[in-house]
């Protein structure tokens, strides 16, 4: 068959390059080898944030002073939890295979091959197409030490397969895929312990995310080691241990199972010819995201130079399809939030003052604490703030992290306000809704205001 476009992964990355490709009415193939919706839908974003939505309840819910609620023997019931993931997951997965339908995109389930430039293989098929977009995603990244193949070590595929229980769980990295597994199982009732190689939890953010973050979780009983760097693991006589070197002493812990989170591995071997340029195991890419090779763009967590988010991977579908159409970008990559589902959430955009400096640019923060927000009071007992970063004189905003309730959702009124260059004045004259939780974020404006 010959299409115009044939995209291999059907991921977020790819169905969202699918769906713009067919409404600009391109003749477009997804190539997909398990299911549509990729990582993010069937092992990754959708999966933890269900499970991350029953753990924080079941916290609260056994904390009486917060919710004013005693309720007599309560126990999160995992076959139900389970349950109720394969029900969110299969629903929204049918919603995309209806999409696919509407849209006219054929999708043809098996592994795809590129030839070269302008021809796929599927199921022993060969497809030809005016252009490629390879969205192949990524996978767990085996961590390179000893044991890590060992039974009981897993990965977040394991956990969120059917959400096995644990006395004890050790976790090698506190990345965002860590801290929010850890929260998950500490709700639960499991023993918890973080091992993290660098200075901080979650360390590419501010790094009082990462230091608030810790003091909050060891109140909650769970281990954190940073700068602990993980030796080798051995089988031990109730599960495994686990040796890690920490202030230049080697230490051990034990655990039923260890979950390897030190990142994730791009999936690349879909060259049956020679492959575009890459830099650490990811495509690269122009602004466009063609790789080396003209008619054939990267997007997603396969991709080089952005980070491994299902939204950075919907905005470059869009900007390659625009790129196939010779349209201008429709997305700007320029500011792109981030968001930790720890219990309190963090969001992030822009950069840190820290980051502005090392840029050359002369920049404040004001800074808020939530527990003057009334509605961030009544929702929770726990210490959160919200930082604003802005430009001296200017007051142009440059970034904000927010580790408070709805930080993943607030975040989104400091991206916008960085990607349309406006000021903390201009935000300041925008009437907020009270009590809301945005008004905390008035807070840290205002803060920042009283610095410029
Ligand atoms: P993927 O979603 O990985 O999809 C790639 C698809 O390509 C897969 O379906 C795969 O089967 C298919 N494929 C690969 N090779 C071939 C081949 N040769 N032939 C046919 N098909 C192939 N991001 C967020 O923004 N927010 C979150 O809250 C969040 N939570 C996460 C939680 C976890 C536990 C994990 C692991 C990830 C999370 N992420 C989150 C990251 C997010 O899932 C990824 O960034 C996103 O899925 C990347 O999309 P993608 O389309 O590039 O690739
Ligand atoms: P990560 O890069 O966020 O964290 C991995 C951590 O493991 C790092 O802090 C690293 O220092 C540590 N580490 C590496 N080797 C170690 C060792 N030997 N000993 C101890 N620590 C070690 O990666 P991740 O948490 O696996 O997440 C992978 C990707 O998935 C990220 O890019 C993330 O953006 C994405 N993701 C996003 C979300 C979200 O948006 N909420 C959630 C989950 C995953």
């Amino acid at each position: 068959m010959k299409y115009d476009l044939i995209i291999i992964g059907g991921g977020p990355g790819g169905y969202t390059a699918a769906f713009s490709a067919a409404a600009a009415k391109l003749k477009v193939c997804v190539i997909e080898e398990r299911e549509l919706g990729g990582t993010c839908l069937n092992r990754g974003c959708i999966p933890t944030k269900t499970l991350v939505h029953t753990a924080d309840l079941y916290r609260e819910m056994c904390n009486p002073e917060l919710t004013a609620v005693k309720a007599e023997s309560l126990h999160a019931d995992i076959a139900l939890l389970n349950a109720k993931k394969e029900r969110i997951v299969s629903q929204l997965r049918s919603g995309i295979e209806k999409a696919m339908k509407s849209g006219k995109i054929d999708v043809i389930y098996g592994h795809g091959r590129i030839e070269d430039a302008n021809h796929v293989t599927v199921n022993d098929e060969v497809h030809e197409a005016d252009h490629i977009i390879v969205a192949t995603g990524s996978v767990p990244f085996r961590l390179p030490v000893e044991g890590a193949d060992l039974e009981g070590v897993i990965t977040s595929d394991d956990i969120l397969k059917d959400i096995p229980q644990f006395e004890n769980l050790v976790i090698i990295g506190g990345g965002v895929i860590g801290c929010e597994i850890a929260g998950i199982y500490e709700a639960l009732g499991t023993k918890v312990t973080i091992l993290e190689a660098l200075d901080y939890l979650v360390a590419n953010l501010d790094s009082e995310c990462g230091r608030s973050l810790a003091m909050v979780m060891k109140k909650r009983g769970t281990e954190v080691h940073c700068k602990a760097t993980v030796k080798k693991i051995e089988k031990a006589e109730n599960g495994l241990s686990v040796f890690f070197e920490e202030k230049g002493e080697l230490k051990q812990v034990n655990a039923e199972a260890v979950l390897l989170a030190a990142g994730r591995k791009a999936v690349t071997d879909v060259f049956a010819c020679e492959p575009p340029e890459t830099n650490r195991g990811r495509f690269v890419i122009n602004e466009n995201c063609q790789t080396s090779i003209a008619n054939i763009y990267a997007i997603g967590d396969a991709a080089y130079g952005y980070p491994q988010l299902a939204h950075t991977a919907m905005a470059m579908g869009e900007n390659a399809v625009a790129a196939i159409l010779n349209e201008k970008p429709k997305k700007n990559m320029s500011c792109i939030v981030s968001g930790v589902y720890t219990s309190p959430e963090i969001g992030a955009a822009g950069i840190t003052e820290k980051e502005a400096a090392e840029k050359g640019i002369d920049a404040v923060s004001g800074k808020a604490n939530t527990l003057s927000n009334a509605r961030s009071l009544i929702a929770s007992d726990e210490r959160g703030f919200i930082k604003i970063t802005a430009e001296k004189g200017s007051g142009k905003i440059l970034g904000a992290v927010f580790m408070c309730e709805r930080a993943t959702d607030l975040v989104q009124e400091a991206a916008n306000a960085i990607a349309l260059g406006q000021t903390v004045n201009e935000l300041l004259s925008v009437i907020h809704g009270h009590p809301t939780f945005s008004e905390g974020f008035v807070s840290a404006l205002e803060a920042v205001s009283r610095k410029i």
